[in-house]
């Protein structure tokens, strides 16, 4: 049998990769301090419970509105704070925030049309645009990671499509400043490119953040805002993203939609529209305390032999790995085999100077993992 030949571009990634000598690891009894997890280790909130328990007495099982229930469009358009420049019609709810992605690449690219992705990324970018046809292409970031303005220009031709802007960023934690916001979008208008938004940890900033779709002036047709409930309330196996865009990539991203999933899940829906506004900036408040004493608690504590680049936002933190290893894999699985810590090597990222760490856990597991580091010369940066 002939499989897609598209599969060919996918590469299996470093940090499946580290996963896999994690559960080796630990089925042989070993203790590991695993920060290379990407979602939230927070319970599931009360009141989200209760609002699901609502749905399922309510018996909320069938299909919804393929671009998703009237109320959680109204609610999430109040929980981005734009409902005046968009309405329920710029929304579709989908099946999480990656779906979202993956369906819109599928809605907007013809075969060879290139996308713009920033360093560091988030790996599934480039796999998703190669399974859509499309051919990535990276821009270097600059030392502190943000955008690196003269690559972009040079990488962009007739063949750019769009750009995917991840913000604030995985793995860097870094927030685009203003300004750097007004200068892709201008780079995105003069272009006529799709400026693709993916915002999935906007609520856990610890620092100033602005969506794209807040930019002041008139709506821009070509901003397309991906977010969802994965990170912001703890919520990844709910699979609830939204789009926030322009008519036009709405009614192409249906097309996609309704033959593939027809609807994001009835109950979920359901639930996360039964919550008020309030509630759920409480919850997302409290999460984004929690994150910021654990991001805390590592830059104070970590000691001046490691170079760590401090995060505005995300519950991620890069970690340089020094002068003495060649690569971000070989340092990844020194500290594994040696001290049981589990971190990402940056080369998932382009970034092979760097691991990543998640702070998506314990301040048990993190204060062991500062001790270990803090007594290792091997991280000496000179
Ligand atoms: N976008 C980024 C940058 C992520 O890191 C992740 C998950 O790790 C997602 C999207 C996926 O979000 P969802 O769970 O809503 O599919």
């Amino acid at each position: 049998m002939h499989h897609n030949k598209l599969l060919h571009r996918i590469k299996d990634s470093a940090s499946m990769k580290l996963n896999d000598t994690v559960k080796i690891f630990e089925k042989n009894g070993k203790n590991i301090i695993n920060l290379t997890i990407g979602q939230p280790d927070l319970d599931l909130e009360l009141e989200i419970k209760e609002k699901l328990i609502q749905a399922v007495k309510m018996s909320y099982s069938h299909y919804t509105n393929k671009q998703g229930v009237v109320k959680l469009r109204e609610k999430i358009l109040e929980w981005n704070e734009i409902d005046n420049k968009y309405d329920i019609s710029n929304v579709i709810v989908t099946p999480g925030a990656k779906y979202a992605i993956y369906t819109l690449l599928k809605s907007i690219l013809n075969h060879g049309d290139e996308v713009i992705i920033f360093k560091p990324y988030w790996v599934s970018y480039i796999d998703m645009v190669n399974l859509c046809g499309g051919k990535p292409i990276i821009v270097e970031c600059n030392d502190d990671f943000t955008i690196n303005f003269d690559d972009l220009k040079k990488k962009i031709n007739s063949r750019t499509k769009a750009m995917i802007i991840n913000n604030p960023n995985n793995p860097s934690g870094n927030i685009l400043s203003i300004e750097d916001m007004v200068k892709l979008n201008k780079i995105c208008i003069d272009s006529n490119l799709y400026l693709i938004s993916d915002e999935i940890y906007s609520t856990i900033v610890f620092s100033k953040f602005k969506s794209f779709l807040q930019l002041e002036g008139k709506r821009s047709s070509h901003i397309i805002a991906i977010n969802g409930v994965s990170k912001s309330i703890a919520c990844t196996g709910l699979r609830i993203g939204y789009i926030i865009a322009d008519k036009d990539v709405v009614s192409n991203f249906l097309k996609v939609h309704q033959h593939i999933a027809t609807c994001a899940g009835s109950l979920e829906q359901k639930a996360l529209s039964l919550i008020s506004k309030e509630q759920y900036a409480i919850i997302h408040n409290k999460h984004k305390q929690i994150y910021k004493k654990r991001r805390n608690l590592i830059v104070n504590r970590i000691n001046g032999k490691s170079k760590i680049h401090i995060p505005e936002g995300t519950f991620y933190m890069l970690l340089n790995i020094g002068d003495e290893f060649n690569s971000s894999l070989e340092f990844s699985n020194y500290l594994i085999n040696n001290y049981g810590i589990a971190l990402v090597p940056g080369e998932a990222y382009g970034i092979d100077n760097w691991v990543r760490i998640s702070f998506a856990t314990s301040e048990e597991k993190l204060r062991n993992f500062i001790e270990i580091i803090n007594g290792e010369n091997l991280l000496c940066v000179k």
